[in-house]
């Protein structure tokens, strides 16, 4: 708590104030980005805001054209993926205007870490939700209304209480009220993949205060849910705002999976450890038991590896939280109950060991990876039997919610969208661009598996195609993928033989090729809908699509993978320039950066909050290469502002100042001389 809860609302206010209230009838006016008299001075106040609290010298694409939105009053939906920068948007302008942002955010551990992260930036923030006491409560609308705080974040079943539309009146009579922010704005949506039904209640908001701005956010909408939260918040005449969905700093591969994919977990995570940069692995199952015995699995390889499911204790799953977010605990094998509240920023793997049962949840938690701009790592493991667990676990929960049929039907045309990505042969920058309605126009990313040529296209897909769906249909369309499988290997084996499937014409057709080979393209036959698992048996029969399929009606592009190459290497050539987030370290930068997280972990104890959120991984990159010796320097870095050079200043510049030392040989002068050792 302790840390600078009082921020510089006053001195913003007084910069800005005559642009303020000059603003708030002109809405209308001024909305294609066009400058208005104000618009210079107002940049140059957004700017110096931007600079002095979060220590960044810009803003990325689209947070100035959703800032000024919200300065101009005007009602805004803002599509920003996650990495993207989206809680900024809401953050700087009662910086600018000196009123209050109400935040309606969906999960209390989100709200009190950002008020932790905002604090620590000597931004001052409240939450109100549950978890605070009745006196803090009160203590906390009277610094709202008396301008002692620049933004609130709120439960929304919290926002529709009487006593918070009191306050809202009373904000709003005191003048004091900036605009409404409605974070995760997609859970109001049942097109949307995360539908909250307490999401719904806030349509009424703009009855309560109808003269305050509303402004949606949301990481992952496709141009359907977006109609769908535009209408459902009554937004007037909102500016939309959708940024870039794609993350070329992440990189994308898909695979079927070969047994419980154990292995190629295990390889992930140990690729990712080789690289010697640290940061976490966050790996998702679909159920409990997966979680449990994939955790285990990994220790046994002597892995520092934990379960984490929503059914653990409430203490336990805190713990292991906790643990992650301090760089204690780097490998989580998790349910998606893992990860709305955790905003560690060097992720640097998301393995989905199950498919995902969306293409907006595989989005959402494949981008917890690299939050913090430098490269990282996402692995999808898909199955045959994917599509039907989650089918029963979507119509389950339906029965249970006693939610419509057309809320099922909608979930699982999600999830058949989620099966034909995993199954195609397309870059998966740009399917995944093109999911969310954006055009993706590099013919190679050079960070997919496609691209990478990590899959290639199996030449004989038709062929092989129709002798996998013959042998499902000569073999009655009642038997297993391994069964299949031995048939069309050729195999001799006693329950081949004793049915007669030697006799087939299929028998054998497919001896020349791996038994995962042949595996994993009964899985895209599934993945397709050509064919579908059934029954406990797990028996493949025909799907939709399989006579289609079968008669050569239809084409199916079958892949094959050819192994796992070094993406950076690839990805330079691709760019024509080095990985994202710069170069690699140098062994000298290397050390420095070493010492910077150790710095940067006993700075995070004495204060009491996680390390990510003294200092990024690329802020302490940038340090290490840039090596400043003065404040002034060390402000330059990209995520210093002033109160952090205020709290942790001096410790990074000490241990700058002692590498230099070590590395410059003799003492004397060694931290004079900056970038002593600079290496190229
Ligand atoms: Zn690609």
């Amino acid at each position: 708590m302790g840390v600078g809860t009082r921020g510089g609302v006053g001195r913003y206010r007084e910069r800005m104030g005559a642009i303020g209230t000059d603003e708030e009838g002109g809405a209308e006016g001024g909305l294609s980005g066009g400058v208005c008299a104000g618009g210079s001075d107002r940049g140059a106040a957004i700017a110096e805001a931007v600079r002095s609290v979060w220590g960044y010298e810009s803003l990325r694409p689209l947070q100035s054209e959703s800032i000024e939105a919200a300065l101009e009053g005007r009602d805004a939906l803002t599509v920003l993926p996650t990495g993207g920068g989206k809680s900024l948007c809401y953050q700087v302008p009662p910086l600018v205007t000196g009123r209050v942002t109400v935040v309606v955010s969906p999960l209390i551990a989100l709200m009190h870490d950002q008020v932790r992260a905002l604090e620590l930036n000597g931004y001052a923030a409240a939450a109100l939700n549950s978890a605070v006491a009745f006196e803090e409560a009160r203590e906390i609308e009277r610094k709202l209304v008396e301008g002692e705080l620049n933004l609130v974040l709120a439960a929304p079943e919290r926002i529709m209480t009487g006593g918070f539309r009191a306050l809202l009146g009373r904000l709003q009579d005191a003048g004091r009220l900036g605009a409404l922010a409605i974070d995760e704005a997609h859970c109001i949506s049942q097109w949307g993949h995360d539908f909250r039904p307490e999401y719904r209640q806030l349509g009424g908001l703009r009855e309560v205060v109808p003269g305050a701005a509303m402004h949606a956010f949301t990481a992952t909408a496709t141009p359907r849910v977006r109609r769908d939260i535009v209408e459902q918040l009554g937004l007037r005449e909102p500016r939309v705002l959708v940024g870039e969905f794609d993350r070329p700093n992440l990189t994308y591969r898909v695979r079927s999976r070969q047994g419980r994919g154990e292995q190629q977990v295990l390889s992930a995570v140990k690729r990712m450890e080789s690289r010697g940069e640290g940061g976490g692995a966050i790996v998702y199952c679909l159920s409990r038991a997966d979680t449990e015995r994939l955790a285990e699995r990994l220790r046994e390889e002597g892995l520092d590896a934990r379960a984490y499911h929503a059914g653990l204790e409430a203490g336990k799953r805190r713990t292991i939280e906790d643990r992650f977010a301090n760089e204690r605990l780097d490998v989580v094998v998790a349910t998606v109950a893992f990860g709305m509240g955790i905003d560690r920023s060097n992720v640097r793997l998301v393995v989905h060991a199950t498919m995902p049962k969306s293409v907006e949840a595989y989005q959402q938690e494949s981008g917890r990876a690299g939050r913090d701009g430098l490269d990282a790592e996402c692995l999808l493991l898909f199955g045959s039997s994917d599509y039907m667990r989650w089918r029963q676990l979507l119509e389950r929960s339906a029965a249970e919610s006693g939610s419509s049929v057309e809320a099922l039907e909608a979930q699982l045309g999600l999830l058949e969208q989620m099966q034909r990505l995993a199954a195609s042969f397309v870059c998966r920058h740009k399917q995944l661009s093109e999911h969310f309605g954006q055009n993706y126009e590099s013919s190679s990313c050079g960070a997919c598996d496609v691209c990478l040529q990590e899959t290639a296209a199996e030449p004989q897909s038709r062929r092989l195609c129709q002798v996998l769906l013959s042998a499902v249909a000569r073999t009655g369309q009642r038997f297993g993928a391994t069964h299949i499988v031995d048939v069309v290997r050729g195999s001799r084996a006693e329950h081949v033989m004793s049915r007669g499937h030697d006799q087939l014409r299929v028998h054998g057709m497919l001896s020349s090729r791996s038994k995962g080979e042949v595996l994993s393209m009964l899985d895209q036959l599934v993945a397709v809908g050509a064919l579908e698992v059934l029954g406990e048996y797990r028996s493949l029969r025909f799907g939709r699509l399989g006579k289609e399929v079968m008669t050569g009606e239809r084409e199916v592009q079958l892949a094959v993978p050819m192994g796992t190459r070094s993406d950076r290497k690839e990805r330079s050539r691709a760019r024509g320039g080095g990985s994202v987030g710069g170069r690699p370290l140098s062994d000298e930068e290397r050390a420095l950066f070493d010492g910077l997280k150790r710095v940067r972990k006993a700075l995070a104890e004495e204060t009491g909050v996680p390390p990510y959120m003294v200092f990024s991984d690329a802020t302490l990159r940038e340090i290490a290469r840039t090596k400043p010796v003065s404040r002034t320097r060390l402000l330059e870095v990209k995520g210093v502002g002033s109160r952090k050079l205020e709290l942790f200043g001096e410790a990074v510049l000490a241990a700058v100042a002692e590498h230099a030392g070590d590395a410059g040989g003799d003492a004397d002068g060694g931290a004079e001389g900056e970038g002593s050792a600079v290496a190229g």
